[in-house]
């Protein structure tokens, strides 16, 4: 089989790292990809959805794998079907489940599936007014894709009447927040729950932790993700018995009720608070640093499992009895002004890890830099303790400069 995977993180690398052992696979093509990618395939620098069809017509690609929301979003997955290409991924207006907020949450509404209480805004005056009236904190979002900074956590009126006019007016976001959310504010743990589609049902993974904020103990700014740990020490069978009633089953309604049927992936950003377990979003891919400790614990052959969901077939999913913990080594500065282009050594004395690159490509013989999210370390083991060492002994011996981590990830 050849295959395309879009994108470039450490979600692609473990994705790919795993593919890679299958012997059925015969080529792997990456858009645009990253270091660990170069080695294993071939990186190509495509980001135009009309140039990624043409490439995968030129190539002869039998399955293509989307890391990314964008592309699915911007109709990647309907351009390819033209084609009789595959896609492992929803079409535009599945995915705008993603796409846009307002839509997932009248989505949410609409079939009953537990989420925080929300009112849709089209306009800047009604926003405004309703705002007054509401308990803070109140938290704010675009409703479209805005790079993950779209959601504000407001204090005050104030501050949420200056976020309404960042969106509305000044369109800090462009179109993104032409149409707003605004919801009740939960108190909780979050909680990642990533489910394979096979267009008919669904089928979740174990729970995972994901780290958002850049310092230790939750400090600091909202980041793509800083760690992550698998299964979630935090998420019980009570929770997971919340999920999969009020949120897993109303959602496979609503899918149907809708007529959605997609091959590909259906992940839940949950937050669980003493009322239970609520949805905050879907993401309609794999998640970036969740998929790395999922991979790391999948007993299943990825292969057959995107091809037995591709094909409507059931599967069952198995992991390893195991824990496992993802670092993220950051660029100094991330997620705000970071600087890139510093070489990376040390990889060679990392003994105990999968070491996953992320933000990081070859040039000439050296692996340098160019991302805030450089490079993954993965690692798993018979407590969260021991996955943990593992990671942070590895980080030692492996430098850039003004590279950074934290230091409290699987630590419980
Ligand atoms: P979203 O893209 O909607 O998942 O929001 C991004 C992040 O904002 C989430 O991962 C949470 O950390 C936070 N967040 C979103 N909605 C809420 C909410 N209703 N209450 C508290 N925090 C939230």
């Amino acid at each position: 089989m050849r295959i395309l995977i879009i994108g470039e993180g450490g979600r692609e690398s473990a994705l790919a790292a795993k593919l890679h052992k299958d012997s059925r696979v015969t080529k792997m093509f990456f858009a645009n990809g990253n270091a660990t990618t170069d080695a294993i395939g071939k990186n190509v620098h495509l980001s135009e959805i009309k140039e990624l069809r043409d490439f995968a017509i030129k190539e002869k690609v039998d399955l293509t794998i989307v890391g990314p929301e964008a592309p699915l979003v911007a109709g990647l997955k309907d351009e390819f079907k033209k084609h009789d290409l595959k896609v492992f991924g929803p079409d535009q207006k599945v995915a705008s489940l993603e796409g846009s907020k307002a839509f997932s949450k009248k989505f949410m509404q609409t079939y009953d599936i537990k989420t925080a209480k929300a009112v849709v805004f089209d306009s800047y005056p009604d926003a405004k007014a309703y705002v007054q009236t509401q308990e803070y904190p109140l938290v704010v979002k675009a409703s479209g894709l805005a790079g993950g900074k779209g959601v504000v956590i407001c204090d005050t009126i104030e501050e949420a009447e200056a976020t309404i006019h960042d969106f509305m007016i000044r369109r800090i976001y462009g179109d993104a927040g032409i149409q707003l959310v605004i919801e009740e504010y939960l108190q909780g743990f979050e909680a990642s729950i990533i489910a394979f589609s096979n267009g008919e049902k669904l089928f979740p993974c174990i729970p995972v932790k994901d780290y958002k904020k850049a310092g230790n103990g939750d400090k600091g700014p909202n980041t793509g993700g800083m760690g992550s740990v698998a299964p979630s020490p935090e998420f019980t069978q009570e929770h997971y018995a919340d999920f999969e009633k009020n949120i897993l089953e109303t959602t496979i309604k609503g899918l149907k009720g809708e007529g959605f049927s997609f091959k590909g992936i259906i992940f839940f950003g949950l937050m669980v608070t003493k009322k239970g377990t609520y949805l905050l979003e879907y993401n309609m891919r794999f998640g970036d640093p969740e998929t790395q400790v999922l991979m790391a614990l999948m007993e299943n052959n990825l292969l057959d499992v995107i091809n037995d969901c591709m094909n409507g077939k059931d599967i069952q999913l198995r992991f390893k009895d195991e824990k496992a913990v993802c670092l993220v080594m950051c660029s100094g500065g991330y997620p705000r002004n970071i600087e890139t282009g510093f070489e990376i050594v040390g990889e060679n004395k990392v003994k105990h890890s999968q070491l996953l690159y992320a933000g990081a490509i070859k040039k000439g013989d050296k692996v340098v830099s160019n991302g805030g999210r450089v490079l993954n370390l993965v690692a798993t083991g018979a407590t969260y303790d021991e996955a943990r060492k593992k990671v942070y002994e590895d980080a030692i011996p492996v430098h850039f400069d003004y590279s950074f981590y934290r230091e409290d990830i699987g630590k419980f």
